[in-house]
């Protein structure tokens, strides 16, 4: 019997060298390195602190005050506080963060609004009054960092543990966003940078408004059921956002595998942080972003020939076959029917090297498990990096 088994694994194991390969990428590369109860900690203190700092702007009846001003002349129905403010978005909360959870992003809904679509819709045409409810919140913020440092600092309840979480600095602030940035403090006391993104919004719950949304954008049925599911809403910028269906989609609806390719991908095509290096540069042809990946990670779920498999090899390389489809960035598709992603037509600067990462993988198939070796068969770095290279020459 024992034997059998060797022989069948042995057997697995010489027919997927892409198999071995997508696995140690993603347990060397994708998987978190700390301890659970370490991203927990690193969690709660993150969201209570975030909360803290939104109770202290909204309960601050002056500031209340005159933000609402700005919102009530868009809108015939009453605005009032959304009851729950505070809402994890972005790649932890979808459960596709990379090595290390250091960065969160939130959403915080100022206000609900009743009101008719047809308000909202012209209410986002002058929504530049996110940007002015920004700089105040911006302001309270930088405030709070001066006078109130207790509410920007988090221990661990166990008084023997050295954890800490405190802010470090107000990094800047585009359009409704405003980014922070934290210490985390471990055991050890090692320092590790934990970045924080808050987006102002307000929250839409009522389901005429959320109906209308869902048919005026979206392009997936699958899609479009999720965020009837979820029932709410938001209204960012200029935009709806549906954000939250993201979230739950990432997180509930993709399978495991699913997520894993989602997750190695990026890795294998941005690395940690090296795309970030090639937005910098302003350059107009663009690279993949996470998001770009997401979304046809996305379509891929949805049309999974192969879903249930234990295989990665397979759906990686019918996800890269499809991300390798599009030359520029009109071409590229999109969950919503408006984006304004993809509006503008540029060239995507990495297609010939996410070809070669494709062939490279699909070679790799074909070739057997036992002469493997991760070491010498690794991609040494990102596509995005590579590229980065061949711009310094
Ligand atoms: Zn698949």
């Amino acid at each position: 019997m024992g034997n059998r088994f060797v022989k069948e694994r042995q057997k697995m194991t010489e027919g997927n060298k892409v198999e071995l390969y997508l696995k140690d990428v993603f347990e060397r590369e994708c998987a978190y390195k700390i301890e659970q109860e370490e991203v927990e900690f690193i969690q709660t203190g993150i969201e209570t602190i975030v909360q803290r700092i939104a109770d202290k702007i909204l309960d601050n009846n002056t500031l209340q005050g005159s933000m609402k001003v700005k919102f009530e002349k868009y809108f015939t129905g009453i605005v009032k506080r959304s009851p729950k403010n505070v809402f994890g978005v972005g790649s932890f909360y979808e459960g596709t963060r990379n090595n290390f959870p250091d960065e969160f992003d939130f959403i915080l809904t100022l206000f609900c609004c009743e009101g008719t679509f047809e308000e909202y819709k012209q209410f986002l045409l002058e929504a530049s009054v996110f940007n002015t409810v920004s700089d105040t919140f911006s302001q309270k913020v930088k405030e709070l960092s001066e006078v109130d440092t207790n509410a920007l600092i988090y221990t661990a309840s166990d008084p023997k543990s050295q954890r800490k979480l405190y802010f470090s600095e107000y990094l800047r602030q585009h359009g409704p966003a405003t980014w922070l940035r934290f210490i985390y403090e471990s055991e050890s006391n090692r320092k590790k940078e934990i970045d924080v993104d808050y987006v102002a919004a307000l929250h839409i719950t009522n389901r005429d408004v959320l109906n209308r949304v869902v048919n005026e954008l979206c392009v997936l049925t699958e899609f479009a059921q999720e965020t009837l599911s979820v029932g709410t809403c938001f209204c960012i910028g200029a935009n709806f956002s549906l954000t939250q269906t993201e979230v739950r989609i990432m997180r509930t609806i993709l399978s495991e595998n699913h997520r894993k390719i989602y997750r190695i991908l990026k890795y294998l095509i941005n690395g940690h942080g090296d795309v970030d290096k090639l937005n910098n540069l302003g350059r107009f042809d663009k690279p993949y972003s996470s998001y770009m990946i997401k979304t046809v990670m996305i379509y891929h779920h949805y049309n999974c020939k192969t879903l249930g498999s234990v295989n990665l090899g397979p759906c990686i390389l019918d996800v890269l076959d499809d991300l390798c489809r599009y030359e520029n960035t009109s071409e590229f598709p999109s969950l919503y029917k408006v984006d304004y992603r993809t509006k503008i037509r540029c060239d995507l600067c990495l297609l010939t090297s996410l070809r070669s990462l494709t062939d490279y993988l699909r070679s790799m198939e074909r070739l057997s498990g036992s002469s493997y070796d991760y070491e010498r068969d690794k991609i040494k770095e990102s596509i995005s990096k590579k590229y980065l290279d061949t711009l310094d020459k």
